[in-house]
């Protein structure tokens, strides 16, 4: 199978397809329901929970994008995850790491509470840890990298070798990165999960997920599952990502260079006290970021010096970045975790976590370069210290 380029792959994924009037740009096709040719005469589509043309120019887009056999577009990333929960049986154990995003760690922890599989936390860059969880057998491992937000790295590769001698399977949260940066099924994963909502869409207008498999009968298995459940995507989300996903790869470039800059520029500065980013040799998973990504992202998090005093001088005198959850928009943003994406945690879980009052975590936006960083080195002169 000849490789194409990953833009050409998003810029190209089902243009020219519509056969009635050739339209470049494929329509939206928001009818929920077709028409049979005649009686038990069923054409490609019947009823849009099950399949819609649009969502399926989008999932098969971003199939090609990560290299999988099949993808399933849902409601929202929530939805995704929630889907891949699906073959997990009572007596399954699902091994997450302790550091996945808030709103897994959630679902996790609460269909497990229930009775859905059974569950275990650990941290999985720590070798030990990895080695009791594949003793117990589990049928699923859940990683996230790198994850949030202090941009921790998982070595992919080692713990798709360890899960293939236990017959576990692996998902990769994706979202942090895309299929731009990270390709989790090319080293040896069985499911990718994004939040579309994030840089796959990339405009923050939309809520959405995908799920991506390696295999064709995974993918079944998992599409049968998401119209049983009924959490798959709307067509008109699906138009609008697909729209977004058109730029991902000149995005991304443009994310990664604003993001870099930032970074030396924070980076040994007076008023911060540490930088959490994959792309700097003394960051843990650097060596691995180097490896197994193509791009060190554009998520970051830094401590200043001092506390929340200091962490609303800087806020304040912050401009161009919005104060506001979410992230992988065009627009940059700033978050204090403590009090907003990790609010849920009591302070010692996220003291734990090593979220302190003084951390400030950006998603760096396509804003022009300069004009970013000067902000930046504007905000840093007005903390007290
Ligand atoms: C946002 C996010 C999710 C959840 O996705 P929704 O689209 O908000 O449901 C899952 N994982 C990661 C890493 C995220 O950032």
């Amino acid at each position: 199978m000849s490789k194409k380029n990953l833009a050409t792959i998003a810029v190209r994924g089902g243009i020219e397809s519509d056969g009635q009037y050739k339209a470049v740009v494929p329509p939206i096709y928001l009818s929920s329901t077709y028409a049979f040719d005649g009686f038990d005469q069923k054409g490609p589509y019947d009823y849009s929970r099950c399949g819609n043309p649009s969502r399926d120019i989008l999932a098969n887009t971003l199939a090609e994008l990560e290299q999988g056999a099949h993808g399933i577009v849902t409601a929202t990333g929530t939805a995704g995850m929630h889907l891949v929960c699906q073959l997990l049986n009572p007596d399954d154990l699902l091994v997450v790491p302790h550091d996945c995003y808030g709103g897994s760690y959630r679902l996790f922890v609460n269909l497990a509470k229930r009775g859905a599989f059974k569950l275990q936390v650990i941290d999985q860059t720590n070798p030990a840890e990895l080695d009791a969880a594949f003793a117990a057998q589990p049928k699923m491992i859940w990683v996230e990298t790198p994850s949030n937000p202090l941009l921790r790295i998982t070595d992919v590769k080692d713990i798709c070798q360890r899960a293939k001698q236990h017959n576990t399977l692996v998902a990769v949260d994706n979202t942090f990165l895309s299929p731009v940066f990270q390709q989790p099924l090319t080293l040896g994963a069985d499911i990718v999960v994004h939040s579309t909502t994030k840089y796959l869409n990339g405009h923050s207008d939309v809520v959405g997920g995908v799920v991506i498999t390696k295999t064709a009968e995974l993918g079944e298995e998992l599409a049968w599952w998401a119209n049983c459940i009924g959490i798959t995507g709307s067509a008109f989300d699906s138009y609008l990502t697909l729209r977004g996903v058109r730029t991902l790869v000149p995005r991304m470039k443009q994310h990664l260079e604003n993001a870099l800059a930032l970074v030396e520029l924070l980076d040994g500065h007076q008023a911060v006290k540490q930088v959490y980013h994959p792309s700097l040799p003394s960051h843990p998973g650097h060596e691995i970021a180097k490896t197994q990504q193509q791009g060190f992202g554009a998520m970051l998090s830094f401590e200043l010096v001092g506390g929340t005093d200091q962490v609303t001088q800087f806020i304040n005198a912050l401009a161009h970045f919005s104060l506001a959850e979410s992230l992988g928009g065009t627009e940059s943003l700033v978050c204090h975790p403590a009090t907003m994406t990790h609010a849920a945690m009591d302070e010692a879980a996220q003291l734990k976590a090593g979220i302190t009052q003084s951390l400030i975590r950006f998603s760096v936006g396509i804003e022009d370069k300069d004009e970013l960083v000067d902000a930046v080195k504007t905000a840093l002169a007005a903390v007290k210290i």
